[in-house]
């Protein structure tokens, strides 16, 4: 960019966190040349009268075919993203099929992606120091104080303000307002004011200097004592924030000697998140875990994996003691001054694995969710990418999935850990990845290695070892068990399982409701004895629905292919796939009858249920409802390790990852529903499930876990796995099956889910899309309907590639769409690049015949 005229030849290609293809090319301003840089974030007009807030991707001086339009101004002062990100971005983009704006809007914190619609708020707990901030940033404060909300546009016109993006974004940052997507967030950080000492006062002698000084004179005096109580309460490391209001209170001053040495430049105020979790302060040393023998051994085949492959599969047992193995690792690669990412399904899920952590690597740790708030997680971005205005610096990073689009710059480690859960995969919207699956990709761009950690691999995982693409680790046993052998040589820690035969059960009269009597009496006993009983219903939440005991009829959502669930709260009937909600009919509507019943059970009727048999009963209810509530999750956790409760009902939440002492007895009411579920992975799935919950009995050792699992088909093969803690066995049965059946992870499945308002539209276009891509793909044409799922057997190996559909879902419309699915095929090797740009070029095509034009299409590969 050297001579004037170059400087008029510039162009940016900016990407927007739209779903739309490829990126947008603007003009760059003269004065900006020697500024923008890849990365940043620039202001662009867009559409109609719009304005957004889109990436740089590269700059270049070849002009776009058609004129190109300015770039309004520059929104950052340096890079946001990082050229790796870009690269990843761009990677997740391709495999799965979609747009990178959509990846972009998936991957940046609201903050990062203003538009002129977008919503602002003010902060209404905001009551922080404003002394510092400036006409522009109290305009626009004031303008928020006096309309609830506005737009990003209307603020604009409001303060009178061209350039409103940079002022939303100081703003943000400083958590005084909250932008769009946040606003129905459930989990707003709490913040506190945070005093900090600034340079040269971070010196311990200089820090005393200042005391004797201001301790002199009279006036200053106080400012002194003010000094010495922050000494105290930071235990001599000057370089620990202070809360402002515990420094206050230790003290005994007001604001107005804080205010005076802000001034002076001694002190500085920031508004921080603070944990809602216990502790940020480190408690423990890493170097005081002494691991078992077998651990130790794990450890070492662990480290050795890392050094000969890019990833490592750990299969321990629950209670094992994974997270210890995972503390060592974390701790050596933080010493070689390198970041680590803590993956985990579910972060509401997190808090014994976060208080785990902070134990050991104190405030280091920062935990990144999509559901915090703007501020926390811009302020984790902010301070991986060291921008110029962090002071924080974290190094280990505990996230769900939306945590590996974070700008990592010295990655060296990623766990995943309980990589078989299929909460890793997003369902909707776009980008639709296995966070899995792209952690490892991801790892790679960064040379740095994985490590894929459950107590029961995932079929793709355990191939994946057995091809020798990850180095396997297996670490047997209970670490409470081995230790308590080599204690006191004493048997302990034991689980045992009893399988119910509900069937018999039913004949011999035993059933009560849903409960054996076998099952009631060892809960009875259970909690005699001072024990905790976990019961596990696979059923979300509360699947009750009103049936007409005359006519049948079932009260059904009038937007989706569903009945309506049942819900105490409110006596209403509610659709769990669109917002629908009724209140319960006092007549049937077909038929006019009053005899209307209750059927189907759920964790709620057996929160209700269970103290019927069993009165005097504490129990509580662990599920995406009971949950909903701030801290919720937290509170039930706490209550049940502090035994106020008795049992614990929930859904696959309480299969998790929880880890508690004192339960004695965990029940799987019934394993039928999982194992008849109508999916390839329902052998797979009610193995990590039943093995899960089973893993949450009898954790201390010297006690001994009873696990009753009740089913009508106690001789199924799985609940035999499941109890012989065989998946060896069941992973080659799969393995062989998929083979011949092809399924994943034996061949590649993309599937693509095509609706439309009408049911006539989307038949027809589902036809002509399934025999598009039979054409494009060279697949002879199935002679009779849906016969092709059967067909392309040769040999022992399924033909690929393979379009099977379409078919009508189970859940046949949602949300007054009508679907339909295709299935795509596909081999797994070098090929797939090219089928998948054939796949696209068909969908092309298709979306070119005006009959369809308005269908959408979902992709969806690599569907869980
Ligand atoms: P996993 O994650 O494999 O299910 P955990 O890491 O939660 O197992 O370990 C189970 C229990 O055993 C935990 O309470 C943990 O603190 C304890 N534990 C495991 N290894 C050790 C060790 N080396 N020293 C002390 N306690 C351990
Ligand atoms: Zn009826
Ligand atoms: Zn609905």
């Amino acid at each position: 960019m050297n001579t004037q005229a170059d400087k008029h030849q510039w162009f940016a290609d900016v990407l927007l966190p739209l779903p739309l293809a490829g990126t947008f090319t603007y003009r760059v301003p003269v004065e900006l040349v020697n500024f923008i840089q890849v990365g940043e974030r620039v202001a662009v007009p867009f559409g109609r009268q719009k304005v957004y807030a889109g990436l740089v991707k590269q700059l270049h001086q070849t002009p776009p075919n058609v004129p190109a339009k300015y770039l309004l101004y520059l929104l950052d002062e340096y890079p946001v993203v990082t050229p790796l990100q870009l690269q990843f971005w761009q990677w997740i983009a391709d495999y799965y099929l979609c747009h990178e704006g959509e990846v972009m809007h998936a991957a940046m914190p609201a903050a990062f992606k203003l538009q002129s619609e977008s919503k602002v708020v003010l902060n209404e707990e905001f009551d922080g120091d404003v002394s510092s901030f400036s006409p522009k940033e109290m305009a626009v404060m004031a303008a928020l104080s006096e309309n609830k909300e506005l737009s990003v546009e209307e603020l604009k016109t409001v303060c009178e303000q061209q350039k409103i993006f940079p002022l939303i974004k100081t703003l943000n940052e400083r958590g005084v307002i909250f932008v769009e997507e946040e606003l129905s967030e459930r989990y707003k950080p709490k913040t506190e004011w945070f005093v900090s000492v600034v340079a040269p006062y971070t010196d311990n002698a200089a820090f005393s200097n200042l005391i004797k000084d201001l301790s002199e004179n009279k006036k200053t005096a106080r400012q002194a004592d003010l000094l010495l109580s922050f000494m105290a309460l930071s235990k001599n490391n000057l370089t620990q924030p202070i809360q402002k209001a515990e420094l206050l209170k230790k003290s005994g001053l007001t604001n107005t000697q804080l205010q005076s040495l802000i001034k002076k430049g001694v002190f500085a105020c920031k508004r921080q998140a603070v944990s809602r979790l216990d502790s940020f302060a480190q408690t423990a040393a890493v170097s005081d875990i002494r691991l078992s023998s077998a651990q130790t051994t794990a450890f070492n085949e662990i480290t050795t994996g890392l050094q000969t492959h890019n990833a490592v599969l750990l299969y321990g047992d629950t209670g094992s003691g994974k997270t210890e193995l995972y503390i060592k690792l974390i701790d050596e690669v933080l010493r070689r001054g390198e970041q680590v990412l803590y993956l985990l399904p579910e972060i509401a899920l997190t808090t014994q694995i976060v208080n785990r952590l902070r134990k050991y690597f104190g405030d280091k740790v920062g935990v990144y969710h999509s559901r915090f708030g703007g501020s926390e997680r811009v302020e984790i971005w902010n301070s991986l990418l060291n921008a110029p205005n962090t002071s924080h610096s974290y190094q280990l990073i505990i996230g769900a999935r939306s945590a590996l689009f974070l700008p990592f710059q010295k990655l060296g480690l990623i766990i995943i850990d309980e990589e078989h859960d299929s909460s890793f995969k997003q369902y909707d919207p776009a980008p639709r990845y296995q966070a899995r699956d792209a952690a490892i990709v991801l790892a790679n761009m960064h040379k740095a290695k994985a490590l894929l950690g459950t107590a029961t691999p995932s079929i793709e995982s355990y191939l994946n070892a057995q091809k020798g693409v990850y180095a396997y680790v297996r670490l047997q046993g209970r670490y409470a068990d081995e230790q308590a052998l080599a204690d006191s040589g004493m048997q302990a820690g034991q689980c045992k399982f009893t399988i119910i035969d509900t069937q018999q059960e039913r004949r011999d009269k035993h059933m009560h409701s849903h409960f054996s009597e076998y099952l009631l009496n060892r809960i009875e006993e259970c909690v005699g004895k001072g024990e905790q009983v976990i019961i596990f219903q696979n059923r979300r939440g509360f699947s009750l629905r009103i049936e007409c005991q005359d006519c049948g009829h079932i009260p059904s959502c009038p937007n989706c292919d569903v009945s309506l669930t049942y819900h105490k709260t409110g006596n209403g009937l509610k659709c769990h796939y669109c917002e629908h909600y009724e209140s319960v009919p006092s007549r049937c509507p077909v038929c006019n009858s009053t005899n209307l019943q209750m059927k189907g059970f759920g964790t709620e009727k057996i929160e209700e249920e269970l103290p019927i048999f069993i009165p005097n009963i504490r129990i509580t209810r662990l599920d995406s409802d009971s949950i909903r509530a701030k801290d919720a999750m937290q509170r039930i956790v706490a209550a049940f390790e502090n035994k106020e409760i008795d049992v614990l009902v929930g859904t696959q939440m309480v299969t998790k990852g929880l880890d508690f002492d004192n339960v004695g007895l965990v029940a799987v009411l019934n394993a039928d529903n999982m194992l008849s579920f109508p999916d390839f992975r329902a052998a797979e799935r009610t193995f990590q499930m039943l093995v899960q919950v089973a893993g949450r009995a009898g954790r201390r050792s010297g006690t001994t876990g009873e696990i009753i699992i009740q089913t009508s088909h106690p001789e199924h093969t799985v609940i035999d796995e499941v109890i012989r803690n065989d998946f060896e066995t069941l992973a080659h049965r799969e393995l062989s099956e998929r083979t011949l059946f092809g399924y994943p992870p034996t061949c590649r499945m993309i599937r693509l889910t095509l609706r439309h308002k009408e049911e006539a539209v989307v038949a027809e276009g589902a036809r002509t899309l399934a025999q598009l891509l039979r054409q494009s793909l060279h697949i002879p044409t199935p002679t009779q309907p849906f016969a092709e799922n059967l067909l392309p057997v040769s040999g022992s190996t399924y033909l690929l590639p393979a379009v099977l559909g379409p078919e009508t879902p189970i859940v046949s419309r949602i949300k007054t769409y009508y679907l339909r699915d295709i299935v795509v095929k596909l081999k797994r090797n070098k090929e797939l690049a090219t089928l998948k740009h054939t796949l696209l070029q068909t969908l092309n095509t298709f979306a070119e015949d005006k009959r369809f034009r308005s269908i959408r299409i979902a992709i969806d590969t690599d569907p869980a």
